[in-house]
């Protein structure tokens, strides 16, 4: 994969600075004190030095971190604190990064045409079903990357009533909390870590892509639409978003070190809060995270999709930037083309979707 001039200087600055995926340095201004550098002629007989920086040497940043990014507003989307403002095309819309756009700028589009995103638990709770490492194994030979949203290994909604119902203060409901997330935060870390060192086969130039990425989707799969501010679901669920993404920056620090990690949300159902207060709430923890949400594009839910021939035809239609939806097949438009299924689906729909890669 080859890069415009101007990631190309970003990319050369950092060879010069030894700092990888760094942010693009301010330009160098010269200062009017500044004394002009003499002009020495070469020697007749001087072996003309080789410019190890060509204009045309070829820079590699594997796709997912922020550092492939040319805009400043796609930047600024997983810029840490960063207020990105509200909702674009109307100025009035806050909550701009809770909107449910399907856009990843930090995804190339991939030679098979759309996105692969997967959603849920990384690591299956019965032997039927889907592991992401089988995903990141089966599509890494076809240079295939999938996206994965995850929620905490073995906990579930059905752990947060459990909290309510056995505590009956906030302060008891919290602390079970945190030491529920605490007891899986190794495990945790450990899949995220085992999943994002997996690379594609490197192409001639010896360049090889990330063949996945991790993002959120919170903790325990909650519900979020009805969630009030002062709730302790809502503030469980905040701690379990957190979590996650403390878990996401360990194991990137220690798999990929120089990397600049995007943050993507899934809404779990895909429901946003529907109270004023919760989005203002939220949408202010997602400007402290840098995180957006990335919506469906397709309706491909897990107990519709269980057939390759389903996923196939999904995949068809996400290639041509359509939703779609088992029942009533493609229709509408999306943003990007972003394919959308569930982790443990794929012993089930493998077939199709590997079919839809390899036709291109
Ligand atoms: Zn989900």
């Amino acid at each position: 994969m080859y890069f415009s001039y101007s990631l190309l200087c970003l990319a050369i600055s950092a060879a010069i600075h030894n700092t990888s995926y760094c942010q693009a340095a301010a330009p160098q201004v010269d200062s009017p004190n500044a004394i002009p550098q003499e002009v020495i002629p070469a020697e007749d007989n001087e072996d003309p030095v080789e410019e190890k920086l060509t204009p045309n040497a070829k820079f590699f940043i594997p796709s997912g971190g922020i550092a492939l990014l040319t805009e400043q507003a796609d930047i600024d989307l997983f810029t840490k604190g960063k207020d990105i403002g509200n909702v674009q095309d109307s100025p009035k819309l806050p909550y701009r990064r809770l909107v449910q756009r399907t856009i990843m700028p930090t995804e190339i589009r991939p030679s098979y045409g759309c996105t692969l995103t997967f959603d849920d638990q990384l690591v299956a709770d019965n032997p039927s079903s889907g592991n992401a490492i089988d995903i990141v194994k089966d599509l890494a030979p076809l240079n295939a990357r999938a996206i994965f949203f995850a929620n905490v290994p073995m906990v579930s909604g059905k752990s947060v009533n459990g909290i309510m119902a056995r505590n009956n203060t906030s302060e008891k409901r919290l602390a079970a909390c945190k030491k529920l997330l605490e007891s899986k935060r190794a495990e945790f870390i450990k899949i995220i870590r085992e999943l994002i060192r997996v690379k594609s086969p490197a192409d001639e130039d010896g360049n090889a892509e990330y063949a996945c990425d991790v993002f959120n989707h919170t903790a325990f799969h909650q519900n979020m639409s009805r969630l009030t501010v002062e709730s302790d679901r809502y503030k469980m669920c905040i701690m379990g978003i957190e979590f996650i993404e403390e878990c996401l920056d360990e194991a990137y620090r220690i798999e990929r070190p120089d990397w600049k990690r995007a943050r993507y949300f899934r809404f779990p159902f895909l429901h946003d809060p529907e109270y004023h207060e919760t989005k203002t709430a939220l949408n202010q923890t997602f400007t402290e995270l840098g995180m957006i949400s990335l919506g469906e594009t397709q309706d491909s839910k897990d107990f519709d999709n269980y057939s390759h021939k389903q996923a196939y035809i999904s995949m068809l239609a996400a290639k041509q930037n359509k939703r779609y939806n088992p029942k009533y097949g493609k229709y509408g438009q999306t943003e990007k083309p972003i394919a959308l299924f569930h982790t443990k689906t794929w012993p089930k729909i493998k077939r199709g979707v590997i079919k839809a890669i390899s036709e291109k």
